[in-house]
């Protein structure tokens, strides 16, 4: 086993053992307690949570944290075992593999995370969906292989990491990357390059030289003290943060208790044309209907049409126990699309996905699980229930940017029919307008008018 910048939790009296057995070197092992007792409460050292002592005790007379049990639970009678990961790498002769070209928007983003890396800054990158992230990072990436530095990326969910891991890797050919996530099978190693769902971070320490954290306003990150604490502990004290976001609005807040050294816009895609704007579509009693086994009728409407469009769509409704409703009524009424679902839940949710994106579906219908992340070429989107309070401003703002990602349709449809017109709807509405406008003014955008085929969307 590699412990280098790892901490593991073992019993007291198995450490010898421990240790003996997955033939570790003894000498260079730290130890340190798994949980601190304070009067009556106790603090987890590994996701930083503060409880009452006398609620959490477990018969052998320990306290366990009940706060991050999906990691395994910890309690007092262990401690972690840690290895220090070495000051620096191998400075590495690396040749970024990856060929294509940046905007100059994107170079001038770019630059600041060369810089934040090279100076162990934090910078924050808000970048509209689709504004090709991933691309911004390389060069960072590449400098920070260059000096030996370790770096890794943490994301929000196993659908966007099982994503971005051959992107990375085409990038990068030649350097060995590890990829973590709860049910992978990899072993840990110390790899330059790790990339790794945000909750795996709570099993390092002091183990990066860079760390960036990708949709820090969105769950699982946001108001999530735990993975805040996780990601201070994996960092090296010196070490660049970057954090990355698409929707401006809710980190700015965030910054007042956060200490961003810079921050960096970019408005526009990559494909310099604006952000697919929603219309809303008024949908008395939604819910209902779909209980009833009813079609609504203009949700209807807009399915006949996206058929008619031929291009794949998403349908996105917040409500899992009513997603096979929806999808009976909606094989009855059109008995030639092809459609699947999809929900957190599904187990067969990786290949769902992946047949989608090669075609063999024409829709696909899920809950939040698609919102960010994952990149359909040339779809459409439709929100079934907009006005749920599952469909946060940041969350429908992800979800209008699934469409129009690629050149190839740059435009696509975005539908949000609701009963009750909530503040997240027309804020997310607002702000997609907002970063239009401001990547208009700063000339970023090559089509300055509205494309045909949006204009044809009715607007409530
Ligand atoms: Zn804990």
């Amino acid at each position: 086993m590699d412990l280098r910048g790892r901490k593991i939790p073992v019993f007291l009296e198995e450490i010898d053992s421990f240790i003996k057995s997955e033939n570790l070197n003894g000498t260079s092992i730290e130890k340190s307690p798994c949980m601190t007792i304070r009067g009556g409460f106790i603090q987890c050292n590994r996701c930083g949570g503060i409880k009452e002592k006398r609620e959490f005790k477990l018969p052998n007379g320990c306290f366990y944290c009940p706060d991050c049990t999906q990691l395994g639970r910890i309690s007092s009678n262990q401690v972690f075992l840690h290895e220090a990961t070495p000051k620096m790498l191998p400075a590495l002769d690396v040749h970024m593999t990856w060929k294509g070209a940046l905007t100059s928007e994107q170079k001038r983003c770019s630059r600041k995370v060369v810089q934040a890396v090279l100076r162990r800054e934090t910078l924050l990158l808000h970048a509209v969906t689709g504004a090709g992230k991933t691309e911004i990072l390389f060069k960072g990436i590449e400098a920070a292989l260059k000096q030996g530095l370790r770096i890794c990326i943490a994301v929000p969910r196993i659908d966007v990491l099982l994503e971005l891991k051959p992107r990375i890797q085409d990038a990068f050919q030649s350097i060995d990357l590890c990829c973590l996530y709860g049910k992978s099978d990899e072993v840990y190693r110390l790899t330059p390059l790790i990339l790794l769902t945000t909750h795996q971070l709570a099993r390092f320490h002091q183990a990066f030289d860079v760390c960036i954290v990708d949709e820090v306003d969105a769950f699982p990150f946001v108001d999530n003290p735990f993975l805040e604490f996780s990601l201070q502990q994996a960092k090296k004290t010196e070490s660049a943060l970057i954090y990355l976001s698409a929707t401006p609005g809710r980190i700015a807040k965030k910054t007042g208790h956060r200490t961003v050294d810079r921050v960096v816009t970019l408005p526009a895609r990559f494909h310099q044309h604006s952000l697919v704007t929603p219309s809303f579509v008024f949908t008395p009693d939604w819910r209902r209907q779909i209980q009833e086994k009813k079609l609504p009728k203009k949700f209807g409407h807009s399915v006949q049409q996206m058929m008619e469009d031929g291009f794949p769509f998403l349908i996105f409704y917040p409500v899992i126990r009513d997603l096979d409703n929806l999808a009976e009524i909606l094989s009855n009424e059109f008995p030639t699309l092809r459609l699947e679902t999809v929900s957190s839940i599904d187990e067969q949710r990786i290949e769902k996905i992946e047949d989608f994106r090669i075609g063999k579906m024409d829709c696909l219908v899920t809950t939040t699980i698609l919102e960010r992340g994952v990149t359909f070429p040339d779809i459409s989107v439709l929100v079934l229930g907009s006005d749920h309070p599952l469909f946060t401003k940041s969350v429908l703002i992800q979800i209008a940017g699934r469409s129009g990602r690629k050149l190839t349709r740059p435009d696509g449809v975005v539908r949000f029919f609701y009963d009750q017109k909530t503040k997240a709807m027309i804020e997310s509405k607002k702000e997609i307008r907002v970063l239009n406008h401001l990547a208009r003014q700063r000339g970023l955008l090559v089509d300055s008018f509205k494309l045909a085929s949006n204009r044809r969307n009715p607007v409530f």
